[in-house]
């Protein structure tokens, strides 16, 4: 009913934003003006004034997801019965062991083993996530780096820690990291200084090189935390071509004492695509993830379920619990459970039950529906690539091959090549990085873009330039119509204007 307010443009008109604006109240009101007159106000002047990363098809920024209708419909359950998922209460009520199987069926849909994961907790988004593991990276490498009975960070503090372990600095080692990457080390005292980029040289950027990941794991008195970046958010490339480099980079991270994370915010969910040649690349650039010790992952965008909803897993609950525990509060203690207490284990005490809307969805797609949509996303990203790729007026970006850097590791790709063969732009998954061949309209794209309203792009830089990235993650992909809007839209921007 909501949403028969809104239009199905990527972007309101700029004549509804001013409307909505001049609509608002100037202050608090003394008297206020009854929850009916605000509804009215909300639906017919705010919005309007909304933008469309749900209910267009279209909106193509950033990597926003929609929303599945099913999942839209567990969040009102959400929100009509108010769930405080802090504390597991089997007697009071079954939301925590819900929470418990929406975490459990994630793992499994991203073929991870459930036994060996079982540091898992849901976040309000990647960043959160990515909080979560700089905190237990932290946390790990200076007890590595420690007598065994010493106190970690989380009773001590970094600083006593640190010093106590002999630890003069910790790096983060990290290929073309998000940039929610650098705010986390911020969050968690190692600075933003602190994240390193050791990424392949301008061919490509998003791969660490691992030479320079092992010159800089040996430095003496660091302690490191390397993040793969699965996928980039500019490219939606992979920091490791597949299993092996995997297993490399895990033998150094073992060796110099290292937390291995994965960024996977909407790059993880490759895992899910069909085991067929089609996505046979992509999928091979996601495997091995299961070799990390913590992974950052998103509800909100692949998942299609509505803001806030990211997750964080790790195969050492004991390093979460060592640093989320709610210490004390003898109050809040749920005995001992299999399901822990979501407030040791995360960073919230009270939080909301974001676990409903991910738990919904999981069962009412179940693994093959959830395969079934993303296949049709990366099949769209590949026919827009196609388009971009012989229109003389695009240039196609961030094409460079995997096979010549994996063999320089020695790496055998062979049975990729056979079965990707006739597979055109076998690495793309959901993003498409271009730029206008005319420099003057390239500077103007993105704006020109928008400005049809009918599609929504992000701009961003690359080797110097503008460009303009096309995310695709929404479930309402359909590929002959979108196609066509694109394709449309990217023709006729090139003719001047909107
Ligand atoms: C989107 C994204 C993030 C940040 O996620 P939020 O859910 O917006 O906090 C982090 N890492 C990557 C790779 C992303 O794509």
């Amino acid at each position: 009913m909501l949403v028969d307010q809104a239009t199905n443009d990527a972007l309101p008109s700029r004549a509804a934003i001013d409307r909505g604006t001049a609509s608002l109240p100037p202050s608090l009101p003394l008297t206020g003006l009854g929850e009916e007159v605000v509804e009215t106000h909300l639906l017919t002047e705010l919005v309007p004034a909304f933008n469309g990363p749900k209910t267009s098809a279209n909106y193509y920024g950033f990597v926003t997801g929609g929303v599945l209708p099913i999942a839209e419909f567990a969040d009102h359950v959400v929100t009509a019965f108010d769930q405080n998922v802090s504390v597991h209460l089997p007697d009071q009520s079954i939301s925590t062991v819900v929470e418990d199987r929406a975490l459990r069926a994630l793992v499994t849909l991203l073929g991870l083993d459930d036994e060996a994961w079982q540091g898992r907790t849901f976040t309000t988004g990647a960043t959160g996530a990515n909080v979560l593991g700089l905190a237990c990276g932290r946390e790990a490498v200076i007890q590595k780096h420690s007598a065994s009975d010493e106190l970690g960070v989380g009773e001590l503090g970094l600083l006593a820690a640190c010093m106590r372990a002999g630890i003069g600095e910790i790096q983060v080692l990290t290929a073309m990291g998000h940039s929610s990457l650098y705010k986390a080390a911020s969050v968690v005292g190692l600075g933003r200084a602190a994240v390193k980029d050791i990424g392949s040289g301008p061919e490509q950027p998003w791969k660490i090189d691992i030479g320079l990941l092992q010159r800089e794991l040996q430095r003496d008195r660091v302690a490191s935390i390397v993040v793969i970046s699965a996928g980039e958010v500019n490219t939606g490339r992979f920091s490791t071509g597949g299993a092996e480099e995997m297993q490399q980079i895990r033998n150094l991270c073992d060796k110099y004492k290292a937390w291995l994370h994965v960024d996977g915010a909407f790059g993880l969910f490759a895992r899910c695509l069909p085991h067929t040649p089609e996505f046979a690349a992509l999928r091979e650039s996601v495997s091995g993830l299961e070799l990390a010790d913590s992974i950052t992952g998103d509800g909100h965008k692949m998942l299609n379920v509505p803001y806030d909803c990211g997750f964080f897993l790790t195969r050492s609950s004991s390093v979460l619990f060592s640093v989320f525990q709610n210490p004390n509060a003898a109050y809040l203690s749920s005995g001992s459970s299999s399901v822990p207490s979501p407030l040791n284990i995360g960073l919230e005490n009270s939080r909301r039950f974001r676990a409903l809307p991910v738990y919904a969805v999981l069962m009412a797609y179940g693994r093959d529906g959830m395969a079934e949509i993303f296949t049709r996303q990366v099949r769209l990203a590949r026919g827009i690539s196609q388009f971009l790729h012989d229109s003389p007026s695009y240039t196609l970006l961030a094409q460079q091959q995997e096979s010549s850097a994996t063999a320089e590791e020695g790496i055998n790709t062979s049975h990729l090549e056979n079965t990707s063969k006739s597979v055109r732009f076998p690495n793309t998954h959901i993003i498409v990085l271009f730029r206008a061949e005319d420099d003057e309209i390239n500077t103007d794209l993105v704006n020109r873009i928008n400005a049809t309203r009918r599609m929504y792009v992000s701009g961003t830089k690359w080797e110097g330039k503008p460009a303009c990235r096309i995310a695709i993650s929404t479930w309402k992909v359909d590929i002959v119509r979108d196609l066509k809007l694109v394709t449309g839209v990217l023709e006729q921007v090139l003719k001047g204007g909107s």
